[in-house]
């Protein structure tokens, strides 16, 4: 493998490219291909940024047409037509539907964008300044969104104290039988409580670096009740499970709760274009010009792809049950390995098509992912010990090609667990 120019030149800040040591060059759905000829089924998928799997026809077609009519690139904030297309086709094909009425704000095009935007917004609408997070609850490397991230790992290179954040205790946080919204509850209630009202909750549903922690449905009602009773800010942070990763479009949905502002990123670029968004309830769009700004909200390519999976896949009304399936395959296959191996006492938690298997340790789903890179599967690792091994197929992954990678999975949690790892 060739990569004397990326050790030699590339910044230590490398990650990925460690776990994954190939120089890949082709993709086609959820295979994954390197100038060295191996191939992988991907259950990664860009940490969520390919739900259609890479290069999806419909949106490679649709960039391609684009560009060969001269379509405009780059515009900032202008409108252009390929934005009035995208605009359009979310609010036909996303809100209207589900009877959602948010305004769309296009932030820069990373996910930790959209939650600075959030949280910016949420402050200036209420005047106050704490944004409340959860326990293992991931936002992004910007200062902003960092401060509401737990992992102490990033926290530790912001090298500036991370302010104006406290955590809660996530749902199941404290143990299966403690009530963490009754806590919160408690601590809101009790004027020497110490909690200051915050701003903003902000919540991923599913939390994905954090080791893949379900929210439970009752638990994301009554935080909404709790938000609207105290007249804080709900925030949804949907950048890692939106875009149908749950098995619904928003991750929310399941809950039927409206969260006030919702951030969605990764996936909504359709193939892995840069794209972020925040949904802000109508009412709070206190925006004035101009006042959150950057130059790559126009991502005019990502309008293009984003809206050709739109079209091509939610305007189906038999898309979430294709995802609901593939989900029960996947469960199904994860809840075995899991009873192979009773000694190990792994767990398996997840929701839709994002899904973990605990191994407790993270030599283990360490040793897990690099058998399984080995022997063709990319999957990652995630949460606070990366003791977790994640599951983030395409949401269109053909069932044999899951079936096949699963498989392989299998054995290799079969083989990680029969190895001596060093303590
Ligand atoms: N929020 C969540 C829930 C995420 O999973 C991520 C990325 N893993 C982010 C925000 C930040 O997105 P980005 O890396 O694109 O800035």
């Amino acid at each position: 493998m060739d990569d004397a120019v990326f050790r030699r030149r590339e910044s230590e800040v490398r990650g990925y490219c460690r776990s994954f040591p190939a120089v890949f060059t082709t993709a086609a759905g959820s295979l994954l291909r390197a100038e060295d000829g191996r191939e992988w089924l991907d259950l990664f998928c860009g940490a969520g940024a390919l739900s259609y799997g890479h290069n999806p026809p419909c949106a490679t077609e649709a960039m391609i047409a684009y560009l060969r009519s001269g379509g405009i690139g780059h515009s900032l904030d202008l409108h252009t037509a390929a934005k009035r297309r995208f605009l359009a086709t979310f609010e036909e094909v996303v809100l209207v539907p589900r009877n959602l009425d948010y305004k769309v704000q296009f932030t820069g095009p990373t996910g930790t964008n959209a939650v600075e935007a959030a949280f910016k917004l949420a402050r200036k609408a209420t005047g106050r300044t704490v944004i409340a997070a959860f326990t293992n609850g991931y936002h992004g490397a910007s200062l902003g969104a960092l401060a509401a991230t737990g992992n102490a790992h990033m926290r530790r290179a912001a090298g500036v104290p991370l302010a104006h954040t406290v955590f809660l205790p996530f749902d199941g946080y404290l143990g299966s039988g403690l009530d963490t919204i009754a806590v919160i509850e408690r601590q809101l209630a009790d004027a020497s409580g110490g909690l200051d009202l915050p701003a903003a909750v902000v919540v991923e549903t599913v939390q994905a670096e954090g080791g893949i922690n379900v929210a439970g449905i009752a638990w994301l009602r009554r935080l909404q009740e709790l938000c609207r009773r105290h007249g804080i800010l709900l925030i949804v942070d949907d950048v890692q499970a939106g875009c149908g990763r749950t098995g619904q479009f928003f991750s929310f949905e399941l809950a039927d709760i409206q969260p006030d502002l919702v951030c969605l990123s990764k996936a909504i670029g359709g193939n892995g274009q840069p794209l972020s968004l925040v949904l802000i309830r109508r009412e709070l769009d206190l925006w004035k010009p101009a006042e959150h700004n950057g130059t790559f909200r126009g991502n005019n390519l990502a309008f293009v792809a984003g809206e050709a999976v739109l079209r091509r896949h939610w305007a189906d009304p038999e898309f979430p049950a294709g995802i609901a399936r593939r989900s029960a395959q996947l469960m199904a296959a994860l809840r075995a390995m899991r009873d192979a191996h009773p000694e190990a006492e792994l767990r398996v938690r997840g929701r839709g098509l994002i899904a973990g298997l605990d191994c407790r340790r993270g030599e283990i789903a360490e040793t897990v992912s690099r058998l399984a890179f080995a022997r063709g599967v990319v999957v990652e690792r995630c949460g606070p010990e990366d003791q977790v091994v994640k599951f983030l197929p395409a949401l269109d992954i053909p069932p044999e090609q899951l079936a096949r990678a699963l498989e392989l999975v299998a054995g290799c949690v079969a083989d990680a667990l029969a190895t001596p790892v060093a303590v």
